[in-house]
């Protein structure tokens, strides 16, 4: 089967028209025709958007395999342990600063003898790779080598929105290159090469798979993370706790101004120590939960130690909200690692069917993800049973459908550390809904994942971490 049948037979099976098929691709429903009929075909990043819209590697596209005899059919969809999920990194962003430096070390882990290194920024790491510090984390990571480092700002044919290409010389001579893909939470992809990944483990991909086999065993979510991938997970989770714990009160304790150049002055400490006017048990609840947003995401604009939870740039959602109801209530860690599996499950899913990379499919896929997974862990902790904890992060990920990603000057800083704090107010006002609402709600959280993705899709570039639209067009200067 060619190219072409590929494509038809793809776009027929998924029921959908070649006007909305040219719309997810970007392109005219003359265009997908033309692709149908062998007329012309789609570039390397249509067949990458193609890949993802029918859930098929992008191999399936560019090799000979047949539909029938490719493992697609057979080898089922998995989703990665939360160890994928999870990762204890520098911020500010997994995919402009964590990511390049996992795929420097790889790079230069393999190419020992080289002495030059020529690495080329592609999309919105070369947009927002300066503000984020990704020139400086690859220097610092390749050193004590030389790195030669070029934004291109005008390639359009890439096949991420976060693409790197890396050359390694000895002398004048090139003597390896790969094309990485950095695609969000600090995981890359190497392009045409298989990554030496975490695991596949989950055999389910849906909520509705997830919470059909819960409700036959009798298993919370928490308790479905355990069996899937064993009792070690809670010591992992207990670090991902720690490290969470850690940031926060760093950055309670820590004043003066973020690095970068736009003079925004730290204020976790100051929301934290202050009083409202007029203090309630409510405006203290709302200061507190966002002086701890604030911390994490201070610490994540100056390059600190932080938590992927599900991105860097969303870093204070999660252990904000836990983190108050530990001081509140009085939560043990042991309790709180269980709701960390729960959120886990979540974020996993939106990783899996729709994209946490603010580059790919804007703030929705950050701080909308990061709210689910606020809601769910809440959830488990209050108590509620599985159906409430889809409804309270189906209502969390809602409300951010379409929220865009336009940080001022590249920099992880505004709207992004406001933006955490009322994330993580608005994942508690999802939890008191979905208790009172629960019998009453007409959508699901795989439905809400799959629109976060189209809508993604759908998002001009513009706002989609390229600094070029929304409040990134304001002259802060
Ligand atoms: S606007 Fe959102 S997605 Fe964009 S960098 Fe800030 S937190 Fe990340």
């Amino acid at each position: 089967m060619d190219l072409s049948e590929k494509i038809y037979n793809m776009r027929k099976k998924s029921s959908i028209s070649q006007k909305e098929l040219g719309k997810l691709t970007g392109v005219s429903n003359r265009a997908v025709s033309k692709w149908e009929t062998g007329l012309s075909r789609p570039s390397t990043a249509n067949l990458y958007k193609l890949s993802k819209i029918f859930n098929v590697p992008v191999e399936y596209f560019i090799s000979d395999i047949a539909e029938n005899s490719m493992a697609i059919q057979n080898k089922p969809k998995m989703m990665k342990t939360l160890r994928d999920l999870y990762k204890i990194g520098r911020g500010p962003s997994s995919s402009h600063t964590m990511g390049p430096e996992k795929a420097c070390q790889l790079f230069s882990e393999k190419n020992p003898n080289a002495d030059l290194f020529k690495i080329i920024l592609y999309g919105s790491l070369a947009k927002t790779g300066s503000g984020h510090g990704t020139d400086k984390v690859i220097e610092k990571t390749l050193a004590p080598k030389r790195a030669e480092i070029e934004f291109n700002y005008t390639e359009a044919n890439i096949p991420h929105p976060n693409t790197m290409d890396m050359y390694a010389f000895r002398g004048n001579e090139q003597i390896d290159y790969i094309r990485v893909l950095s695609v969000g939470g600090g995981r890359i992809e190497i392009e045409n090469a298989q990554m030496p990944d975490e695991a596949d483990v989950y055999p389910h991909t849906t909520f509705e798979e997830i919470s059909a086999y819960c409700l036959e065993n009798r298993l919370t979510l928490w308790q479905y993370v355990f069996e899937v991938e064993g009792e070690e997970i809670f010591v992992y989770l207990e670090n991902i706790w720690s490290a969470m714990k850690k940031s926060i009160n760093e950055g309670l304790s820590s004043d003066g101004i973020l690095p970068g150049g736009l003079n925004v002055v730290k204020k976790a400490k100051h929301l934290y120590s202050q009083r409202h006017i007029d203090e309630s048990s409510e405006t203290r609840e709302n200061r507190m939960v966002c002086s701890y947003a604030f911390a994490v995401s201070e610490q994540n604009a100056c390059g600190e130690k932080i938590v992927t939870a599900p991105t860097c740039g969303a870093s204070g959602v999660l252990p904000a909200v836990l983190y108050y109801q530990q001081i509140k209530r009085g939560f043990s860690d042991s309790d709180i690692v269980k709701a960390l599996a729960t959120a886990g499950i979540i974020g996993n899913l939106i990783k899996t069917n729709a994209s946490i990379s603010g580059a790919e499919c804007g703030c929705q896929a950050e701080i909308g993800s990061a709210c689910a997974m606020a809601a769910a862990a809440l959830g488990e902790l209050l108590g509620l049973d599985i159906g409430q904890i889809e409804y309270a992060a189906e209502i969390a990920i809602e409300h951010h459908l379409g929220l865009t990603c336009d940080p001022i000057c590249g920099l992880v800083q505004i709207p992004c550390i406001e933006r955490n704090a009322v994330a993580a107010m608005r994942a508690i006002n999802a939890v008191s809904l979905a208790n009172f609402l629960s019998d009453t709600r007409k959508i699901s959280l795989d439905k809400v994942i799959h629109t976060m993705k189209e809508t993604g899709l759908d998002l001009s570039k513009s706002y989609k971490e390229t600094s070029e639209g929304g409040l990134a067009k304001i002259k802060v200067f």
